[in-house]
């Protein structure tokens, strides 16, 4: 195991600066800032405002013109988990476009009660749907590898997710994709396709794989054969079957708010009765028992927690003030997810405290000091 300085790993500017206008931090892997200190975020959701959406739309409906069929065969996959996001695009693509989408499901880590319940009730809604379980010991397997040498356990789960749809599109001959948003362009990152509706299929790897494909972990003892459903399919086999794959963000107007109201009127979607561990919210990636360890490791790493990405999207959407987000972000952003802690303790088969020291390795000491025996930020957005 060898750890190497996160600013390095993750390309990140050694200055913590913090956005202007929401509360990100330019240590956000991938995002950038202006001249006038704005994330690119920010200015992604000034520039929303200005898209003509009606035009737009007129783009989504010749997109579904070109892939629509007639002879009761699936159109479109949409890669679903029965939250609020998938379930809206599958819904409207379906109600008020007429297509016919295929639902991919690649199951979580360790489904909490209301993930299965959530998905359950978007399938009765009206939906067919194919749910991928990858091997039970492989998957616990690779999980504990990610979490210990990527920092972060949520690495089989994003190959799968990432990775399946494309194997359904070609085994079932159908060669559009349709995603939510894109979360690159939405909450920060890479902006090179911030203005097209499409993602192109070759930055698969570098994009979400942190430099550490499937294929990698033959290298930590897991078989070929067992790594195989985590993989992409060929390259030439996406490109023969003609796969597209689309973003309905670029089509239509995303605010995660309105596909809640949209999904608890349509899809039998329910949120938690309780808040969710590490941010103010009810309703945002609540059906993995794992969520709360891997966004504590985005925290632990980035100095990123859940309340800042949460309060970020809604300062952007005009639904919070800046002020308001910053006093969200240090009531709940270091909040420790102990909900499930001992869930994932036994998943991955690993002792308190070697969690620990896994956390402790994954601490950038250039964001974080040890004050009086205590962990603290060296720079927060409430202390700037
Ligand atoms: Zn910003």
């Amino acid at each position: 195991m060898v750890k190497k300085d996160q600013l390095e790993r993750y390309n990140l500017p050694r200055e913590i600066k913090f956005c202007k206008k929401c509360t990100i931090s330019n240590h956000r892997p991938r995002i950038t800032f202006d001249e006038n200190g704005v994330c690119s975020a920010c200015n992604y959701a000034e520039f929303k405002k200005k898209v003509n959406w009606q035009e737009r739309e007129k783009e989504l409906v010749e997109l579904c013109n070109r892939f629509r069929r007639s002879d009761g065969s699936h159109d479109v996959i949409v890669p679903a988990s029965g939250g609020k996001d998938s379930s809206y695009v599958a819904h409207i693509l379906k109600h008020k476009y007429g297509m016919n989408p295929l639902t991919v499901t690649w199951a979580p880590l360790l489904i909490t009660d209301i993930g299965r319940q959530n998905w359950e009730n978007f399938i009765d809604s009206g939906f067919d749907n194919i749910r991928a379980t990858p091997n039970g010991r492989i998957n616990r397997l690779i999980t504990k590898l990610s979490f210990t040498h990527l920092g972060d356990p949520f690495q089989p789960f994003i190959y799968g997710v990432t990775n399946f749809p494309l194997r359904v599109a070609i085994e079932k001959n159908i060669s559009l994709i349709m995603y939510g948003e894109n979360g690159e362009v939405e909450y920060g990152g890479d902006m090179k396709n911030a203005y097209k509706p499409t993602r192109e299929i070759t930055d698969h790897n570098k994009h979400y794989f942190s430099g550490m494909p499937p294929e990698a972990w033959a290298e930590y003892g897991i078989k070929p054969n067992d790594l195989m459903y985590y993989m992409a399919p060929d390259f030439e086999k996406i490109i023969e079957n003609k796969t597209e794959i689309h973003f309905m963000g670029y089509y239509r107007y995303w605010d995660p708010q309105e596909n809640f109201n949209y999904c608890l009127k349509n899809t039998g979607f329910q949120c938690n009765t309780e808040r969710t561990e590490g941010t103010y919210s009810k309703y945002a990636s609540l059906d993995d028992k794992l969520d709360g360890v891997h966004y504590y490791l985005g925290f632990i790493k980035f100095g990123i927690g859940r309340a800042t990405s949460d309060s970020a999207h809604e300062i952007r959407d005009g639904r919070i003030t800046r002020e308001k987000g910053i006093k969200l972000v240090k009531e709940y952003d270091d909040e420790f997810p102990s909900k499930y802690f001992k869930d994932f303790l036994q998943y991955c088969d690993v002792t308190e405290e070697e969690f620990w020291k896994v956390v402790d390795m994954w601490r950038s000491d250039k964001i974080w000091e040890n004050y009086m025996g205590k962990w603290r930020l060296r720079k927060a957005v409430w202390n700037e």
